[in-house]
């Protein structure tokens, strides 16, 4: 399967060429035929599958025909956080410049005037998240009854973030004669509802579930201590020949703890996550990806999706509460065919965490042992295998549930988790695993319509006045 099979235009398969891709992924192989034929869509794939441009490639080729109106945006993308939306608009950037398209990303974090501007003249794509959009419509700066083709990427992220009824309130505001495709990794009961109410006979399209680890990627997990956690991630990154690496946190404060405790230790290291506002991010990112640092510590919120190429290692500093987090964790690593490796580090608090990930992946994860002689001090309790002869039994061993070790200043919260004063009681509760849904719930008991300024704050308008990042740029395509 080429390309050229799937009956996109020769001005789009000119970019598709210069960009380097010679055949379609699954995804895209399936679903382009589909978009271009009208059809709705529901494309569930794995992260890091390349389902940006399964929608990117055929939109360009359907846009390009008919015209722009003043205020009324011909199509729209639904993203679930700002560094998604700036890389959707990157894509068609970078897919549509044969192609004479406007678009506009509609974003918090980035001031709305010139935004607003490219709005009020016609654009062929509008990007948003859905609490920006919403705020802009409420105030009549938009209108959605000329917008005849919807996608709502990352459906299952919207759901975590509590963007439901948000996304239901702003279909109803779409034409019904629209063709609309939703992607997602996963496929929760509330997505199948929301693809239930708002696609019509859409073709479904499953090229692999969320629980399918990649194959390239070799994926290890290592029992230590939370104490000796660090001293053991140093290790790796030293011996496991790193070129690249995201490190992956539960917690927004442990993300930066670590970050400051690898710089003290010399490594290239950044941070991102959940608390930094918009451009503080995007700066971060763009370091990473530029190689000033090549070092990324993330929390899962802030890095979810994230298109980050060639990354050679994901390390779990934390089991991740959700398993499917797991999965997406480690999808940094082994892209678009490479090789990857993936480490999990976990405590006797990650136990029941990384239970829960085998038994969604359906596989044990190998168990690293590191060799003697460059062994990092691991302490009388250490639980990371001595020598590789070891048995295969006591290399299986659970960690002994011995301490609570989480810090007061840890109190369990993802960054999906608003913060809350917390009372000493609290902080001596044991660290409590959020239930994937539970925000979205509690956001709704409040009523509270922003619940994206809890789980990925997006700044009011003009809280930054830096310069805006080129590919932010409201930009005419052509
Ligand atoms: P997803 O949205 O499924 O997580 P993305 O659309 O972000 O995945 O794509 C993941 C990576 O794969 C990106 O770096 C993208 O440039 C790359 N990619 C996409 N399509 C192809 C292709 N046909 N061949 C090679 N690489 C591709
Ligand atoms: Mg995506």
């Amino acid at each position: 399967m080429s390309f050229a099979d799937l009956g996109l235009s020769d001005e789009l398969l000119q970019v598709v060429e210069a960009a380097g891709y010679t055949e379609p992924t699954p995804i895209q192989a399936q679903a382009v035929p589909s978009v271009l034929m009208m059809r709705d869509l529901i494309g569930i794939a794995q992260t890091g599958t390349g389902k940006t441009a399964a929608f990117v490639l055929p939109m360009i080729d359907i846009l390009g025909h008919g015209r722009r109106r003043a205020l009324m945006p011909r199509s729209l993308i639904l993203e679930p956080t700002r560094e998604l939306a700036a890389q959707v608009a990157e894509n068609f950037e970078k897919y549509g410049k044969n192609h004479d398209l406007k678009m506009a990303l509609l974003i918090g974090g980035v001031q709305m005037g010139d935004q607003v501007k490219a709005l009020s003249e016609g654009v062929d794509v509008l990007i948003a998240t859905p609490g920006r959009l919403m705020d802009l419509f409420e105030r009549g700066k938009i209108l959605l009854t000329g917008c005849e083709l919807l996608v709502i990427d990352e459906a299952d992220r919207m759901l975590d973030m509590g963007f439901i009824p948000d996304i239901e309130s702003i279909c109803s505001k779409l034409p019904t004669q629209r063709q609309t495709l939703l992607f997602s990794a996963t496929m929760p009961p509330p997505i199948e509802k929301l693809a239930a109410k708002f696609l019509s006979n859409p073709k479904k399209i499953e090229v692999a579930r969320a629980a399918t680890t990649n194959v390239n990627i070799a994926q290890h997990k290592i029992a230590v201590p939370s104490r000796k956690k660090r001293d053991v991630l140093r290790h790796l990154l030293k011996t496991d020949n790193v070129s690249t690496a995201i490190i992956f946190c539960n917690r927004k404060t442990t993300v930066r703890d670590l970050n400051k405790s690898l710089q003290r230790h010399g490594f290239a290291s950044s941070e991102i996550h959940g608390d930094m506002d918009q451009p503080a991010r995007l700066a971060e990112l763009q370091r990473f990806k530029d190689g000033v640092v090549n070092i990324l510590v993330a929390s899962d919120v802030a890095a979810r999706g994230l298109d980050v190429k060639g990354v050679s290692h994901v390390f779990n500093f934390d089991t991740p509460w959700h398993p499917d987090d797991y999965v997406h964790r480690i999808g940094r690593t082994g892209r678009g065919g490479a090789s990857g490796r993936a480490f999990t580090l976990y405590s006797p608090e990650d136990a029941e965490a990384i239970e829960n990930v085998e038994k969604l992946t359906k596989s044990k994860i190998p168990v690293f042992t590191i060799d003697g002689s460059d062994e990092p001090e691991m302490g009388e309790e250490a639980p990371a295998r001595r020598g590789r002869s070891a048995s295969p039994k006591a290399e299986e061993r659970k960690p002994a549930a011995k301490r609570g070790t989480t810090r007061k200043d840890e109190a369990p919260r993802g960054d999906d988790v608003p913060r809350k004063a917390d009372t000493p009681r609290q902080r001596e509760e044991a660290p409590r695993r959020p239930s994937r849904h539970d925000e979205p719930r509690q956001a709704e008991r409040r009523g509270d319509r922003r619940r994206d300024r809890h789980a990925d704050p997006e700044p009011a308008d003009g809280g930054w006045n830096g310069p805006v990042p080129q590919f932010l740029h409201i930009s005419a395509l052509s």
